[in-house]
């Protein structure tokens, strides 16, 4: 299948690891041009290093919880490629906390990243999509967008209001030719999942890919995580126009974990 991605131009913020670099690879394969957005420039540009030397890869260092960052990353980008077809919006990390405990400033910094970095870079890129005849919008929220784990309340609100606004914003820009949508993913084998692994088995009988797989089989019916790369491909069919009726909706890539039948 041709996806009809040659010469587009992605930005994919968290790009420099796990889904985020994943994503960014499938769109190269399918002739796209990259700009990568995370905080640490070390492994970003390691990342971009990676990619074949006939796909373009801007690299912009920058915390997209911080307010400003999200339109200079955007600048950025329009100085080199003179805007963007595609947004993925990826960054994002968990929390570990209770509801009682947590300050303020706690919530403030994951809406930040979660919710308001999106925001942002709607705001300063869709613009410029409109300008190039369309693009296309993706949220990567989180099966605890609606099914909640316990330990991280913070991270399973922040990730369904990014849901929400994924929904209002396909039906504010589907006039521009903008497709909006999300991906709520379920266990994905990226790096943190191994750190914390190997951390809460460390000096224990129990070796960290156990503790993983039993993990996989204590939630997900498929009794496996996904790699990045199966997240990925899904990303990368939802950016091309072979889903072009695919608009303002919410997709679980989840091997069988959603309990929910509504
Ligand atoms: P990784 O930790 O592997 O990668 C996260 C990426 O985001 C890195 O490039 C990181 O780079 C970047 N990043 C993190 N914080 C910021 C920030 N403040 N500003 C800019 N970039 C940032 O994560 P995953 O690939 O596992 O997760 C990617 C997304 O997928 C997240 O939103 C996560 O919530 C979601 N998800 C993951 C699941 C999983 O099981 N792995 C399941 C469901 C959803 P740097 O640290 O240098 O900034």
């Amino acid at each position: 299948m041709d996806l009809q991605l040659t010469g587009k131009v992605a930005v994919v913020t968290g790009g420099s690891a796990g889904i985020g670099l994943a994503v960014a690879q499938g769109l190269a394969a399918e002739g796209a041009h990259l700009a990568l957005c995370a905080r640490d420039e070390t492994r970003l540009r390691a990342a971009a290093a990676q990619f074949p030397d006939d796909v373009r890869v801007l690299t912009v260092a920058a915390d997209l919880a911080v307010p400003a960052e999200a339109e200079r990353v955007a600048a950025a980008v329009t100085a080199e490629y003179g805007g963007a077809d595609i947004l993925i919006n990826n960054a994002g990390t968990g929390s570990d906390e209770t509801i009682l405990d947590a300050p303020d400033e706690r919530w403030q910094a994951y809406w930040e990243l979660h919710v308001m970095a999106a925001v942002r870079l709607a705001r300063s890129l869709a613009p410029g999509m409109k300008a190039r005849g369309g693009g296309v919008i993706l949220h990567n929220a989180s099966i605890c967008a609606t099914q909640p784990l316990g330990y991280e309340p913070i991270y399973n609100v922040t990730k369904a209001a990014l849901v929400m606004f994924s929904k209002c914003l396909a039906n504010e820009l589907i006039g521009d030719n903008i497709r909006v949508n999300a991906v709520n993913p379920g266990l994905v084998m990226t790096g943190d999942w191994v750190k914390t692994a190997k951390q809460l088995t460390a000096g224990t009988d129990q070796s960290w890919q156990d503790y993983l797989q039993k993990i996989a089989d204590d939630n997900a019916p498929i009794g496996r995580f996904a790699t990045p790369e199966e997240i990925a491909d899904f990303f990368v069919f939802l950016c091309s126009p072979r889903a072009g009726y695919a608009v303002g909706s919410t997709y679980y890539v989840d091997g069988g974990w959603l309990n929910v039948t509504t």
